[in-house]
């Protein structure tokens, strides 16, 4: 869906000269010629609205090998008769055609230019087919590398599973490869060997017995989608589902696992509908109830495809066992199940139009992992957890990336940004209608893509709060606020340094256990103090340094 481009590429360009102005993101990095061309809305992009895609492919295990084709149809916008399609070698784009005429392809790379011959008009709506084989990159490190994973299960069954977060989608398939412009609906026909079967997104429509020793699934989603949250998971699946009362009716829950896990994933996968719960809660409706919602298991640790997130934690709570936070807090529930299911409404629901932006997905779902936490067991423990991560903070670069080349911030936008937002919830100072601006985030720009501004924007308009500089200092900067103090006498000194121009926040801190505000500025400021050697301690919720000077 192509949602007011122009406006948004305004938007993108002042949001960087800004940021640059005040010298607040990384210096440039050496980006090529092909970063470009993936990572921008280029002309031969720009003219034209995803609608639908049909991607039927056939998957072969012995050979590593995949062949088929995906059906492109879009909207004409403007004038144009040269049409990008992403395909990242080593596959081979073999040929494109519309109207049953085979068309002329400029490869650049992994950029494919095809220029069409009947004239398109403003308002039409018209496909292409491009057809494609070879031997997709192989995922070494698999979800951090990307590509596929061929692997095989405890029975010598073939365990196969695709995964493209950063990389993208064109690593295994041909698409519209970037974030700002998502198919309204897909239909996704994956060909695999009898006795495998093919689990990718949306629902399953049907299964067809090729009498060649194949089977094809057919699955179908009826929502917008982005290309990265598109996957294909074969194994020789058992299943068993749910019905969940949610928020918008009866939700049909799914899981998918390997037959040798099947009594063992019935009890610990009951983190999904507790997930449910507290999401629902915490952020409005599952935003996919017509395209189900799937748990797959996957032979790596797991991704956020849109209602079929893949699962490979091993049946373990935490973090592969481990708990991020160290406070014990993270080995009450599965990492995968909580933070992947969360991207569902961050990430799959509100998606970045430029993956520089990719802290909308990770800090926010980093987040969610306390809401989880807070709807169970409490505020207290789910500050203590959302706290305890901040030791994994690195403060190396921005969590704002580069625009328009394919390029994301600091790892920090996940420990750094969810505590980020854990302060904002400090400021907002009222836990309800904390909530409620998480839920009409997701209301307003429900099955949207977005850009940072437009997140700030009304953040700050829910909020009544100026945060222009709490934003610019924590999502552009890798200073974190320092709150130099000195109780002198029946006085308490205190300001802030290490800030960003026009950086305004106010703090909670306690006298004598006497709760109250106070508001900083970069200027030493005085307080009068009740009590010669009062106890002064400030509030740990807020993500900022504490020096005594
Ligand atoms: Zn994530």
């Amino acid at each position: 869906m192509n949602k007011t481009l122009i406006s948004t590429l305004i938007l993108v360009i002042t949001l960087c000269v800004n940021a640059n102005a005040q010298g607040l993101l990384q210096e440039k990095n050496k980006f090529t010629h092909q970063d470009t061309l993936r990572g921008s809305i280029t002309p031969e992009r720009e003219w034209w609205d995803l609608t639908y895609y049909h991607l039927d492919i056939k998957v072969n295990p012995e050979t590593k090998t995949i062949a088929g084709k995906n059906t492109i149809q879009y909207t004409v916008l403007k004038p144009n008769q040269v049409l990008q399609i992403d395909l990242q070698e080593p596959l081979v784009l073999t040929k494109v055609t519309q109207n049953d005429k085979a068309l002329e392809i400029k490869h650049d790379g992994n950029a494919h230019f095809v220029t069409l011959k009947d004239q398109q008009n403003i308002g039409e709506t018209n496909n292409v087919i491009a057809y494609y084989e070879g031997k997709p990159r192989e995922a070494i490190r698999a979800p951090w590398d990307g590509g596929i994973s061929w692997k095989k299960d405890n029975n010598g069954n073939d365990f196969i599973a695709s995964s493209c977060q950063g990389l993208g989608a064109s690593v295994w398939w041909p698409n519209k490869d970037h974030m700002y412009d998502e198919v309204d609906s897909m239909d996704i026909s994956v060909t695999v060997p009898k006795g495998l079967m093919n689990v990718s997104n949306g629902r399953l429509k049907s299964v067809i017995d090729n009498k060649d020793e194949t089977i094809t699934t057919n699955w179908h989603v009826a929502n917008p989608i982005n290309n990265y949250g598109v996957n294909i998971n074969i194994g020789n699946y058992a299943n068993f589902s749910e019905v969940y009362k949610g928020e918008k009716g009866d939700l049909d829950m799914n899981y998918f696992v390997l037959k040798e896990n099947l009594e063992k994933a019935k009890e610990h996968f009951k983190d999904a509908p507790k997930m449910m719960k507290a999401f629902e809660h915490w952020f409005g409706p599952y935003p996919f109830y017509e395209d189900s919602f799937k748990l797959v298991e996957v032979p790596y640790l797991g991704m956020e495809h849109q209602s079929s997130v893949t699962y490979g934690n091993k049946y373990m709570n935490g973090y592969l066992g481990d708990d991020l936070s160290g406070t014990g807090w993270g080995l009450k529930f599965d990492f995968i199940i909580i933070h992947e299911s969360g991207h569902e409404w961050f990430a799959n629901n509100i998606t970045n139009i430029d993956i520089a932006d990719m802290w909308i997905h990770e800090s926010f779902t980093s987040y969610s992992e306390n809401l989880f936490l807070d709807y169970y067991y409490g505020k207290e423990a789910a500050a203590e957890y959302v706290i305890g991560k901040r030791k994994n903070v690195r403060n190396d670069r921005p969590l704002i990336g580069q625009y328009n080349v394919n390029n994301e911030g600091s790892g920090d936008m996940y420990y750094k940004g969810e505590n980020m937002l854990h302060t904002l919830r400090q400021l907002v100072n009222d836990d309800e209608k904390w909530r409620q601006i998480l839920r009409t985030l997701n209301s307003k720009f429900y099955h949207q893509t977005v850009t940072t501004q437009q997140i700030e924007d009304y953040l700050a308009e829910a909020s009544g709060l100026d945060l222009k500089g709490f934003f610019n200092q924590y999502l552009r900067s890798i200073k974190i606020p320092v709150l130099e103090y000195k109780v002198e006498g029946k006085k308490l000194n205190y300001k802030w340094t290490n800030t960003v121009d026009g950086f305004v926040m106010p703090i909670q801190i306690e006298i004598n256990g006497q709760s109250q505000w106070i508001l900083p500025t970069s200027k030493n400021q005085t307080l009068k103090l009740k009590s010669k050697n009062s106890k002064v301690v400030v509030d740990r919720d807020f993500y900022i340094t504490v020096k005594e000077f």
